[in-house]
C-alpha cells in the first residue's frame, strides 16, 4: 500500500449501479474524496452493509453521506468484498451526473492489481517464464492506458476483456504472486524519435493462429514492437479443437441488428445484404481479415475494421473467435468458416508464450520475440 499515487490503478468494478453490498474483514472508515476528511467509522461486521443511493446521496447501512465521491478505506489487511467478490485496496464510490446511480471503483496499487489480472488471464500452472512475461506485458498495458486515457475519466481500466480481466483476490495464488514479485516494477518500452524510450500498449491475446497482427490494422495505433511476427508456437499448446474453431452461422437480420445498434452511422445502409473482405493480412496458408465492406439494401456501403465487426456480432468473442476466417453467404445467414486462433492477435500470443517457455525460453526472450525492438526497464 506504500506505492506512489501514479502507480495506483483505478479499476471500474460497477458501472451505473443503484445498490451493492459491502463486507470487510476489518473495520473501515469513510472519507469524503474531495476534502479527504473522515466522515464515519464502521466496526467490523460479518453481515454485508447495503450501499444505496437516494435523492443524490449515497447511504451505507442507512447512514447518508453528502459527498459526491466517497472513499471506503478498510483497515489491514486492506481487503473488502463487493457483491461477494474480494478486492485489495480501497473502494471509491462516485455519484453519476444523473444523481440516480453511482460507479464503484477499486483503488489498488499496481502489483496486487496485477496479481488479480495474471491469474485471470493465464492458468497459474503455466510455466513461470510465461507467467512473468504476462506480468510485464499486463503491467505495461495498464500503465499505458492509465497515462493516456485515465486523466479524462474517474477510472483507468475496466475489469473485463475490454481492458484486462481482473478478478481480484480470487485470481491470486503463490505462483501468480511469484511472477508479479519477480518482475516488480518492470515494463516494456520502445524507442521514439529523438532516441528516448516510451511505454506502448503491450496488447496480448490468447492464440494468434500462426502469425500475430499489426496493431494498426486492429486498434489503429502504430508502434514498432506491434507490427506482427510469425508464431509457430501456439499450435503446440492450444488444443486442435481450440486452435481451429468450428464454423459458426448468424442470421442476416441478427447481424444487421447488432451492427446498427453499435454503429448508428450504418443505418444509411438499410438492411445489410452483402459483406465482402476489403483488406486482409496474408500469411501464406491463411490470412487475417482486417477490414470488411458492408453493402445494404439502400445501395449504400461502408467499411468497418474486421475486429470491430467481429465483436459487434459476438461481443464475448467466444464463437466468432478471430478474424482469421472466411465469410460465406448462405442465403438468409452468413457463415464464418476455416477459423483459426482466438482473440485479436496483436502483441504477445499467450499460448505461444507458454510454448516458448516450455522450450526453455526466458520471459525476456519471449517478450523480445513478440514485441520486437522493445526494451525492459524498471519504473519503481
Ligand atoms: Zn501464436
Amino acid at each position: 500500500m506504500d506505492i506512489e499515487p501514479q502507480f495506483w490503478i483505478r479499476v471500474l468494478l460497477l458501472d451505473d449501479t443503484k445498490s451493492c453490498t459491502l463486507t470487510a474483514p476489518s473495520p473501515f472508515v469513510v472519507l469524503d474524496a474531495q476534502t479527504q476528511t473522515t466522515e464515519a467509522y464502521f466496526d467490523q461486521s460479518d453481515s454485508p452493509a447495503n450501499i444505496t443511493i437516494s435523492a443524490g446521496r449515497i447511504a451505507i447501512s442507512g447512514r447518508f453521506f453528502s459527498g459526491k465521491q466517497i472513499i471506503i478505506l478498510p483497515d489491514r489487511p486492506h481487503i473488502f468484498s463487493l457483491n461477494g467478490d474480494d478486492y485489495r485496496g480501497k473502494l471509491k464510490l462516485v455519484i453519476n451526473p444523473d444523481s440516480n446511480s453511482f460507479d464503484a471503483i477499486n483503488l489498488v496499487p499496481l502489483e496486487p492489481y496485477l496479481a488479480g489480472v495474471i491469474g485471470a488471464e493465464m492458468p497459474n500452472y503455466w510455466e513461470p517464464a510465461a507467467l512473468k512475461a504476462q506480468a510485464i506485458a499486463a503491467r505495461t498495458y495498464c500503465l499505458y492506458i492509465k497515462r493516456h486515457f485515465g486523466n479524462k475519466r474517474t477510472w483507468d481500466v475496466r475489469k473485463t476483456v475490454a481492458n484486462q480481466v481482473y478478478l481480484g483476490v480470487a485470481a491470486e495464488s503463490a505462483q501468480i504472486w511469484d511472477a508479479v514479485n519477480q518482475t516488480h516494477g518492470q515494463v516494456l518500452v520502445c524507442k521514439q524519435s529523438g532516441g528516448t524510450e516510451k511505454l506502448f500498449p503491450a496488447y496480448y491475446s490468447s492464440t494468434c493462429g500462426g502469425h500475430t497482427e499489426n496493431s494498426k490494422n486492429v486498434f489503429g495505433d502504430s508502434f514498432e514492437p506491434l507490427v506482427g511476427v510469425p508464431c509457430p508456437y501456439c499450435k503446440n499448446v492450444a488444443k486442435p479443437s481450440f486452435f481451429f474453431w468450428p464454423m459458426i452461422q448468424f442470421d442476416k437480420s441478427y447481424v444487421t441488428g447488432k451492427l446498427l445498434q453499435k454503429y448508428p452511422k450504418l443505418k444509411k445502409l438499410g438492411k445489410i445484404t452483402n459483406i465482402t473482405v476489403a483488406k486482409k493480412s496474408e500469411y501464406g496458408k491463411f490470412s487475417r481479415l482486417t477490414k470488411v465492406k458492408l453493402s445494404g439494401s439502400t445501395g449504400k456501403s461502408d467499411f468497418l475494421r474486421a475486429e470491430d465487426f467481429r465483436l459487434s456480432i459476438d461481443p464475448t468473442g467466444r464463437k466468432l473467435r478471430s478474424t482469421i476466417c472466411q465469410i460465406i453467404d448462405m442465403g438468409d445467414k452468413w457463415a464464418f468458416s476455416s477459423g483459426r486462433g482466438y482473440g485479436h492477435g496483436v502483441g504477445m500470443c499467450q499460448c505461444g508464450a507458454q510454448a516458448m517457455a516450455r522450450g526453455g525460453k526466458t520471459s525476456r526472450q519471449i517478450l523480445f520475440y513478440y514485441y520486437p525492438g522493445s526494451n525492459i526497464i524498471r519504473v519503481y
